[in-house]
């Protein structure tokens, strides 16, 4: 049986925590590939390497002396050699790197030595191989991931060894280019390397038990999630709960591991499972709660637009033209409503409007800013009578008025759109009362 594991990056963040990763890998001989972040922060004001590196990056592609810059993150990964007593340099890799910044070296290149140099800390405490994901990870020349080739050469990589080190988050293009995924993506690799080796688990170790039924900065010490399936998660993620890169599932997947996500700091809590499907039922009817602030909806009405075939494309074709994507579009007899995330809007609403006015013809087009979108995600809900009415009782107590809802085909999930600032309410309602209630 093979593990994956994923260390992020406050689990690596100071030669303290490393210890105790490498204790935990040394735990269980089946943790054979290991996929670290950079160092994250040790402390709440402390700065990630990945940002380090950034800036670093930044002064030096502005012709600025990033000596300094340079110099804390070799302090940074010093301290970690030698709380571990390592017998390790890492100055010629040093100096390549700030060889490479001289002449030039994108944001990609500099973002990934973070993972790199952790990546050769972590090899040489474990006395097993390291592989540069750059040789591994295969991305094309226009920088998107190309998940059959990188599959098919980590594979073939693997295969040869027992117990290895492939750093997080980058990979290389055929020219050999670094490139990375977007923040956070050690996860994606993570998930790749499971995929690879046909892995029993993805083990994805953080500095949380998993995942929390709602956002703990709305909900004080919310129930954790034991089991959550990839779907559900998907619709979690997409709202906001960020525990996991939202493209980390997708690898995985489609093999049907499951992710188990711990907490390097409590090793004895089970974490959550992330799974492609259970006969486990949650403990709750729902799953979790997350959402969103910052959406504005776009209400349009037209007599007899329930017998005009061709008008939702029209009006949809106006935001495509404009380059906006929509999140949903409840419709009615006359009218239809496309809710989008106001960033994307604010800019372009005027051309959208006359767009729509262009190609759909409609009597009147009102925009509403300043809503939110709250998912209420369960596999439970399915078989389970009345939780919408649940949820709309529960909202109408704590007097929050309802703008939108929509329930997904899937029944998985019921969206619900408030005023920005009934966000917080909305979800303490629906936490208390499908969970709190029941505690
Ligand atoms: N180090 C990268 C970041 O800070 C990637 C990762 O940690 O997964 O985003």
């Amino acid at each position: 049986m093979i593990k994956v594991v994923k260390f992020g990056g406050s689990s690596l963040a100071s030669a303290e925590q490393f210890r105790k990763v490498v204790e935990i890998i040394r735990a269980d001989p089946e943790r054979r590939f290991v996929i670290p972040s950079a160092p994250g922060k040790r402390s709440k004001d402390d700065t990630k390497v990945t940002d380090m590196l950034y800036a670093c990056q930044a002064k030096a592609a502005a012709g600025g002396d990033y000596g300094e810059e340079l110099e804390a993150i070799r302090l940074r990964y010093g301290e970690i050699i030698r709380g571990l007593s390592l017998e390790l340099s890492l100055e010629g890799e040093f100096d390549t790197i700030d060889r490479r910044l001289r002449e030039g070296a994108g944001k990609d290149y500099a973002a990934s030595r973070g993972e790199y140099l952790n990546g050769i800390i972590m090899a040489a405490c474990l006395k097993c191989t390291f592989i540069d994901a750059a040789e591994v990870i295969v991305f094309d020349e226009t920088g998107n991931f190309d998940a059959d080739a990188t599959n098919r050469r980590m594979a073939a990589r693997l295969e040869a060894e027992e117990y290895a080190v492939i750093p997080g988050f980058y990979g290389a293009d055929a020219s050999g280019r670094i490139r990375t995924f977007s923040r956070g993506g050690s996860d994606i690799t993570g998930s790749i390397v499971a995929r690879a080796v046909h892995a029993e688990v993805y083990e994805n170790w953080t500095d949380v038990s998993g995942f929390l039924i709602a956002d703990p900065r709305i909900i004080p010490n919310p129930v954790g999630i034991d089991t959550i399936t990839y779907r559900e998660l998907r619709e979690l993620s997409y709202m906001g709960a960020t525990v996991l890169h939202e493209d980390a599932i997708f690898p995985v997947r489609k093999e049907g591991i499951p992710i188990n996500i711990r907490n390097t700091n409590a090793p004895e809590d089970n974490g959550t499972w992330i799974v492609e499907s259970t006969c486990q039922k949650s403990r709750f009817v729902i799953t979790g709660i997350a959402g969103k602030r910052g959406f504005c909806s776009i209400n349009i009405e037209k007599d007899m637009m329930n017998s005009e075939i061709g008008f939702g494309r029209k009006v949809l074709q106006a935001f495509e033209d404009n380059g906006i994507s929509f999140e949903h579009i409840p419709s009615g007899i006359d009218t239809l409503t496309v809710f989008v995330h106001q960033d994307e809007f604010m800019d372009k609403e005027q051309k959208v409007v006359s767009a729509i006015h262009r190609l759909a013809d409609p009597d009147t087009i009102d925009i509403e800013s300043d809503l939110a979108l709250i998912a209420v995600v369960g596999r439970g809900m399915k078989s389970t009578r009345g939780t919408a009415g649940r949820i709309f009782s529960a909202l109408a107590h704590a007097n929050v008025n309802v703008k939108m809802i929509d329930q997904g085909s899937s029944e998985l999930n019921i969206i619900i759109g408030v005023r920005n600032e009934d966000f917080e309410a909305a979800i303490r309602a629906i936490y208390n009362i499908f969970v709190l209630i029941q505690l």
